[in-house]
């Protein structure tokens, strides 16, 4: 028995039928406390609330029958059936099962009444309903009918539908006697139609038996977005906090300088795009404050980003203090390092390297030169901020491509460069750019800027879809490109969490084009290199020795090479369409006409075909995120694993978009009326623990 002091807090064990066992199982669905099971919502529902009648019955109907047992016989069909012809006077219709005890076949008596619920399909005789779930009815008992829709939630191993179904409604019940408080303000409820959160629990749980499924299922019904809202509600408030605090947050304000960054901006070999112009201005105004910078640059492949951080970087060093790069790859954090050298050195700065693949004495010597602050510019991965990296005063952190960082990483960072009370501005950089409402939910701490200018004379590059049958014909124009000067890439695809398959895949072109190709000079460069032969690998591609570069996606980032004009994806079927959009931008640096060819294995099906024209049809990067978006999913796109976009509960970003207007304007009278009221809305859904940080 439910003790009486149980709450919504409780944890599951306090829930009838929940043993330490169940409990684990429960985990894996995020289940903790009896809360928790009110926001697993159903993934669908079955009408269980009305009897068919059998002689009405249609093939492909999911319902609710009720009968006597005619007949029950076994026979072999390859394998022992047991079938069961069943009448409700009406018609009659054959129950298949494929598994079943000796105990259950002596059931189906003739005359046995039963009550079942499946799906109706045409068999070789008639109807039939194969594993329908069954009760034996006792005399005089009637089927029984639900008042309500059945909820069908996601399941998890070992833990049956009965189960849940179970669980939820004691779930409810104590929801009824200690119902949650209602959070949403009265007046944000009415402006968009939203009903209370305890109504909108129990339909989505229950719902009556005219409730509108399409929207349920679509995930658009007033009751589901009445919690998406509020859960994006929090996510956003929490983001937003952290932004206030960086206003409440003491920084180094970077003024000086003003000389030193002009002169590097006019020796530069290229004069700023007006975009990078406009977004440098931004970034020293924030620089000049006594309170930390936290900026986004978002900028399409080849926009120019590098150069607007070095500017950056130039402005703290120019004012006495350190700054620190940091690129998600080896390769990429490297040939910052080696644009920074060349951009720096003139002016007697030597950027120090730090990388998890260093040598002992390497690092040692560059941990002592960031300790005691004679590297005032520090490139890096993200060993930079491990333990043991002590910066003497650091005031800038650079995060360049900070998709492939999280959320939480970027706000342990902030974290890290803390010394004596003062915290470093913080420029963050991403090539993928997301949709504005996206960019609203995921990046609520952050000031945006926005390069949408790409460096003048680029030609879009032109990119056709070919099936691999082909692939002979594309060999043959390889060959012919890199006869006439030219140099071209060869990905490979990206074998999901096995570099070792990766690397083979990758292997197994470069023998094939070493082979097809002898009259070219052909490298290969993958993941699982050393980053020196990576590097040399890279180098003699950038130099000219190497006409041919078979390469996995670790080229995806950043890599410049002017003279690359061809570029061919194998497997582009398999790859987000963001992906494919980076690697395309390492052609058409040059000013060569480029060209990407994305291969793909036939048969393409329609959505993969769609997602293959999008790549056609445009090159710009917005674009090709909106329509990514669109047809995969925020996850996909952002893709939670290297977005740090928080996996949510109950909201869907793509679906339900155009609430992140309301919730923005929401968030802003809550925190400015009721603090109390937002701080609880965050903690309803993120948890003490799950936050992005001190909120
Ligand atoms: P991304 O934004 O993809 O990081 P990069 O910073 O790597 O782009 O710049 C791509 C290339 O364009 C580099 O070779 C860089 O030196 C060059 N570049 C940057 N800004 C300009 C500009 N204003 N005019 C011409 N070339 C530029
Ligand atoms: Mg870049």
């Amino acid at each position: 028995m439910q003790s009486s002091d149980s709450n919504l807090a409780s944890p599951l064990t306090v829930l009838n039928g929940v043993g330490p066992a169940l409990a684990i199982k429960l985990e894996r669905l995020n289940l903790n406390r009896v809360e928790d099971l009110l926001f697993l919502l159903p993934l669908r529902y079955e009408d269980r609330t009305q009897l068919v009648r059998i002689g009405a019955l249609q093939a492909g109907n999911r319902c609710l029958i009720t009968g006597e047992v005619l007949l029950a016989e076994t026979v072999y069909r390859g394998r022992r059936n047991l079938l069961v012809r069943m009448s409700d006077g009406s018609g009659q219709i054959t129950l298949r099962f494929f598994h079943f005890s000796r105990q259950q076949q002596a059931q189906f008596q003739p005359g046995v009444r039963l009550t079942c619920f499946g799906e109706a399909r045409k068999g070789a005789t008639g109807l039939e309903m194969i594993h329908p779930e069954y009760r034996v009815l006792r005399e005089n008992q009637d089927a029984a009918i639900n008042d309500t829709l059945t909820a069908i939630y996601p399941a998890t191993e070992g833990v049956q539908q009965g189960r849940l179904r179970n669980l939820t409604d004691q779930a409810l019940r104590l929801m009824q006697q200690h119902p949650p408080e209602e959070l949403l303000p009265q007046p944000v409820r009415d402006r968009l139609g939203l009903p209370e959160l305890v109504d909108a629990i129990l339909y989505l749980h229950r719902p009556p038996a005219d409730a509108d499924v399409t929207s349920m299922l679509a995930g658009t019904h007033p009751c589901q977005q009445r919690l998406a809202f509020e859960e994006l509600l929090a996510h956003y408030m929490s983001l937003r906090s952290l932004r206030a605090l960086a206003q409440t947050e003491d920084a180094r304000p970077l003024a000086n300088g003003i000389t030193e960054v002009d002169s590097f901006i006019k020796s530069l070999p290229f004069v700023l795009t007006g975009a990078q112009r406009r977004v440098v201005d931004e970034i020293l105004s924030d620089l000049s404050q006594a309170h930390p910078m936290m900026r986004l640059i978002q900028g399409d492949v080849g926009s120019g980003k590098t150069v607007v951080a070095a500017i950056a970087c130039l402005k703290a060093v120019a004012c006495g203090v350190q700054a620190a790069i940091m690129a998600p790859t080896e390769l990429l954090a490297e040939q910052h390092w080696r644009s920074f050298g060349d951009w720096f050195r003139p002016l007697g700065i030597e950027p120090a390297w730090l990388s998890g693949s260093q040598r002992a004495a390497a690092r040692r010597e560059a941990l002592a030169s960031i300790a005691d602050g004679s590297a005032s510019v520090v490139v890096g991965t993200h060993a930079l901020f491990q333990e043991g990296v002590e910066f003497q005063d650091l005031a800038l952190v650079v995060i360049d491509e900070q998709h492939r960082f999280g959320v939480h990483q970027r706000v342990a960072l902030r974290e890290k460069g803390v010394g004596e009370g003062s915290y470093p501005h913080q420029l963050v950089m991403t090539a993928t750019p997301i949709p504005r409402t996206l960019a609203m939910a995921a990046y609520a701490d952050l000031d945006t800027s926005i390069i949408d200018e790409l460096p003048p004379g680029r030609e879009p590059v032109s990119t056709i879809a070919v099936p691999e049958t082909r692939r002979e014909e594309i060999v043959a124009r390889v060959r012919e490109a890199c006869q006439s000067g030219q140099q071209a890439y060869w990905v490979c695809p990206l074998i999901e969490e096995s570099d070792v398959l990766d690397y083979e895949a990758a292997t197994a072109s470069y023998e094939m084009l070493t082979e097809a190709l002898p009259e070219l000079r052909v490298g290969l460069v993958h993941g699982r290199m050393r980053p020196a032969e990576k590097e040399r690998g890279m180098q003699a591609f950038k130099d000219g020795t190497i006409q041919l570069l078979v390469a996995t996606t670790v080229i995806e980032v950043g890599v410049d090479v002017g003279n690359a004009s061809l570029m061919i994806i194998e497997n582009a079927e398999r790859m987000g369409l963001s992906q494919l959009h980076q690697l395309r931008g390492r052609v058409g640096r040059g000013t060569t006409q480029s060209h990407c060819v994305l291969l793909y294995k036939p048969p393409l099906g329609q959505l993969a075909r769609s997602r293959l024209a999008v790549l056609r049809d445009t090159n710009d990067g917005f674009l090709v995120a909106q329509r990514d978006l669109e047809l995969r999913g925020p996850g996909e796109l952002l893709g939670t694993r290297q977005t740090g976009l928080p996996d949510y509960r109950i909201a869907n970003l793509v679906r339900d978009a155009e609430l992140m207007p309301g919730v923005q304007l929401a968030a802003e009278s809550i925190i400015r009326d009721t603090p109390r009221v937002g701080a609880a809305i965050v903690r309803r859904w993120l948890g003490d623990a799950g936050r992005y940080g001190k909120v």
